[in-house]
């Protein structure tokens, strides 16, 4: 069982993710992530745009 926080996984809290595989961690932060930016919270856009202009 793996754990992984918000915060490591680029994001902005610390919400923490547990799976099996980082690939089902990876799911599971990014539809996280989903929701916080249909909530608009300021401190998730922010990350995410961070997250893009590395990419
Ligand atoms: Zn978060």
């Amino acid at each position: 069982m793996k754990t992984m926080t918000c915060n490591q996984l680029g994001g902005a809290c610390d919400q923490t993710f547990s799976a099996s595989s980082f690939d089902e961690i990876a799911q599971m932060s990014r539809q996280h992530g989903m929701e916080m930016f249909q909530k608009k919270d300021a401190a998730h856009l922010e990350a995410m745009n961070k997250m893009q202009a590395l990419m």
